[in-house]
């Protein structure tokens, strides 16, 4: 992102955001209620527009049109309030992008979306609808899907915080396991023991501008 102005008709919710995230890095964003976290990383696939400056994910400048759908089959989302198809089986759900945007067929979709519903565990629910499940096993899925497309870019926005805390670990655990791999995970959270594990980087964000950044061995020690 290189000096990214967002606006909320006149309220200025980022401020000329400067920010290179290298592939494969896994990074944290924090800050209080309000400051732009959200709007930030939405930023990154163009699910909010901005007034200025420039957003390039793998090489692609997003601009209208062609490179909004090239990056966003590049950057898979997982929100705070997991987003599935209600009317969707969890194995539906996961099969629907491959088949949509990938363009695979349906037996060749059943096979992606079976393999990512096994590396998140959650497998065993499949044939189930989304309200069947628990918060933490819903946005398993949630994770499972947007792996579906194969992401370089992970983006999560707080996928912790509507979740009952017994079921906060459950998601955690998936979110470190999946830090072991290459994809760039950027994700908001106020979880700093997942930041202080997986983050190679924190950045503090306050009234729409980047305060602080730094490891988390850095980040968490007073200076
Ligand atoms: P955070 O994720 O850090 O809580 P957000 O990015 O959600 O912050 O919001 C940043 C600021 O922009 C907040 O003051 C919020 O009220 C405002 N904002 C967010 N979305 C909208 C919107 N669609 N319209 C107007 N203001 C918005
Ligand atoms: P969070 O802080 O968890 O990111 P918010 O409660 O700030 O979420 O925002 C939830 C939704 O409401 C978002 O889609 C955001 O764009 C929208 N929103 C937030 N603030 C405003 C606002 N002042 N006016 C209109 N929409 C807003």
């Amino acid at each position: 992102m290189e000096a990214v102005d967002k606006y909320y008709g006149a309220f200025h919710a980022l401020k000329s955001i400067n920010l290179t995230v290298r592939q494969g890095e896994k990074v944290v964003l924090c800050g209080p209620s309000g400051s732009g976290k959200s709007t930030l990383i939405r930023c990154i696939n163009y699910l909010e527009n901005f007034a200025g400056g420039r957003v390039v994910v793998d090489g692609i400048e997003l601009k209208s049109g062609a490179s909004i759908d090239a990056i966003r089959r590049e950057v898979g989302m997982v929100f705070q309030q997991f987003n599935l198809f209600p009317h969707m089986t969890v194995l539906r759900n996961c099969m629907l992008a491959p088949m949509k945007v990938r363009g695979m067929k349906a037996t060749q979709a059943e096979e992606v979306a079976r393999a990512y519903l096994e590396r998140v565990r959650i497998s065993d629910q499949m044939h189930k609808y989304p309200a069947q499940l628990s918060g933490g096993q819903q946005q398993r899925v949630a994770i499972a899907r947007a792996l579906c497309m194969d992401p370089k870019v992970m983006l999560f926005d707080e996928p912790t915080s509507a979740l009952d805390p017994e079921m906060v670990k459950e998601v955690l655990d998936t979110m470190v396991s999946l830090a072991g791999e290459r994809r760039t995970m950027i994700c908001v959270t106020h979880e700093m023991g997942f930041a202080r594990a997986v983050a190679d980087r924190v950045i503090f964000m306050a009234n729409g501008e980047i305060i602080e950044e730094a490891p988390p061995e850095e980040f968490f020690t007073a200076p």
